[in-house]
């Protein structure tokens, strides 16, 4: 996908730093390679250190105890005396504790009302349960790993000499996972991976038609990953089952069954009931629907300073957007949202929402502090190479995805989301594990901020790349779907790059443009998020 706003060559400037706040006592360099001592500012600040690109400097003379604040946020307290020009790094500051999960701002903010945002459609694939896909994909669950080489092989041959027969269907992807056996099924915790796995199998882009591989000893049993009466109708024939065996209608090839004989009797197995999935799912058809339909998972990885300046900001002003279109917007990421939970649980609609992020929030602190750490466990070399010196800054900078709409729901991790608007989705903040709890969750779209820079992808729903730097942008002219970093190169406004992204997603959503991702097959696994042991 060209992209046209991508300049050819760094554009040569002079020193520009970007502030977030007025109550800010640091501003980050935003000249791309940084700018080195003696540099001057046009309102006279000179540096006293060497500044690398998205780190801060210091605006004032700071004490030592001294707080430094960004995003008017206490992001921690300086360990020794500062002066006014230097760069200010987290070697420099001691973080600030956690909030208190108690007394907290309840529904205490009402966002004035935006008005809706009207006659924004996209060509989609309606289902029967309603929701909509993007793609129309034949999936292929999977109870256990030990099937997954078995249904890899199958998935190349249904491919090769199944799929050209079928051109109305995208893709085949097979949905392998590390669960099934070996572990502690009836621990509490365990329904995560079970629930997580049953509701991706359910994605809105595989069209409700459920085919599963079990190897037949394994402790998931089919019956237990998708119960009966979990699986939407699909047509008349299963319409006609209702009342009787449930379980008829999930359709199981098991390897270990006596029929199969031999290797390629289990791939004929699994071919001969692939290609039931995909006669029906060629029938379907792209329909016109409203943009409300649109299930928008954001998250952000490989994050630097301008993430909370350029690209997040973006995304939160697109979420404002889809919001006001009636769409469902998830955000996700509880340790990068856990120093901002006052803004979040004034932003609740009800105080029933706020209960249930504290719950969330509460419950991930103990999950954290089992494993005898807590949410600074987050940042990534990276990140600190990146600018962002603690969790408390990155967390400032990953919130404002959420844009400012009030937040109307809570999916805990492996649910479904049930209604529209703004949801938190508690997931931890791994890429790949919150990607795939957001799958569960049913989303059909998802965007993806970086600054550092990631390849990731996923074969199941197409992904929006958003790059944070101008630099990182050119460099990465083909894996990047939007530039952000016009923003901080003062090219582009946080809204235009927003209203950018809504309409790139309503052509995606359309399947009238491949991201990136799509185009060159770049998949990341599925990675279940499993807080239960193994055995
Ligand atoms: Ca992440």
């Amino acid at each position: 996908m060209a992209d046209s706003s991508l300049p050819s060559s760094p554009p040569v400037r002079p020193p520009h730093r970007i502030h977030m706040h007025a109550a800010d006592n640091v501003a980050i360099v935003a000249n791309d390679g940084g700018l080195k001592a003696g540099a001057a500012f046009a309102d006279g600040l000179v540096l006293v250190d060497n500044v690398p690109q998205g780190h801060k400097v210091s605006l004032t003379d700071l004490a030592e105890g001294d707080a430094v604040v960004r995003y008017n946020v206490v992001i921690g307290y300086a360990l020794k005396a500062i002066p006014r020009g230097s760069w200010v790094h987290e070697r420099l500051l001691q973080m600030p504790a956690a909030r208190e999960l108690e007394g907290l701002p309840i529904a205490t903010v009402k966002p004035p009302v935006q008005p809706p945002l009207e006659g924004y459609t996209f060509e989609g694939y309606r289902n029967l349960d309603g929701s909509v896909g993007t793609r129309n994909i034949l999936a292929i669950t999977q109870t256990v790993q030990c099937v997954a080489g078995v249904v890899d092989f199958a998935v190349q041959r249904i491919k090769a000499e199944l799929l050209p027969k079928y051109p109305n269907v995208d893709d085949v992807v097979g949905l392998s996972h590390s669960y099934g056996c070996g572990v502690a099924i009836d621990a509490p915790d365990a329904i995560i991976p079970i629930r997580t796995l049953r509701n991706i199998s359910l994605n809105p882009n595989f069209g409700g038609e459920v085919m599963v591989i079990s190897l037949g000893c394994e402790k998931l049993q089919p019956e237990r990953l998708l119960p009966p009466g979990s699986i939407p109708l699909v047509d008349e024939r299963n319409v006609a089952d209702i009342g009787e065996t449930a379980n008829a209608k999930l359709d199981v090839v098991c390897l270990q069954d006596d029929a199969h004989v031999g290797f390629m009797s289990m791939i004929d197995s699994i071919m001969r009931q692939a290609e039931e999935h995909l006669e029906r799912l060629n029938a379907r058809r792209r329909e016109t629907v409203p943009a409300s339909e649109l299930v928008v998972g954001v998250q952000c990885g490989g994050s630097d300073a301008f993430s909370g300046v350029t690209a997040n900001p973006a995304v939160g002003f697109c979420t404002d957007l889809l919001v006001r279109a009636g769409a469902t917007v998830m955000f996700s990421e509880v340790t990068e949202v856990r120093d901002g939970i006052d803004q979040l649980t004034s932003r609740a609609t009800t105080p029933e929402v706020a209960d249930a992020m504290i719950r969330e929030m509460a419950w991930y602190d103990a999950y954290l502090d089992r494993g005898r750490v807590d949410r600074s466990a987050n940042t990534t070399p990276g990140n600190k190479k990146g600018g962002l010196s603690n969790i408390v800054e990155k967390a400032m900078g990953s919130i404002v995805k959420s844009g400012s709409a009030p937040i109307s729901g809570v999916v805990p991790p492996g649910e479904k989301a049930r209604q529209k608007g703004l949801l938190y989705a508690a997931t931890p903040a791994s890429d790949f594990i919150c990607g795939t709890l957001q799958l569960a969750a049913g989303m059909n779209l998802h965007v993806f901020t970086t600054g550092r820079g990631t390849p990731y992808g996923l074969a199941e729903v197409p992904v929006i790349k958003v790059a944070t730097r101008s630099d990182l942008a050119r460099r990465w002219h083909d894996l990047m779907d939007v530039n952000a970093g016009r923003i901080a190169d003062g090219d582009a406004s946080i809204e235009d790059v927003g209203w950018e992204m809504f309409r790139l997603m309503l052509d995606v959503a359309s399947g009238r443009k491949k991201t990136w991702a799509e185009q060159w097959k770049l998949h990341n696994a599925l990675v279940l998020f499993n807080p239960a042991p193994v055995t």
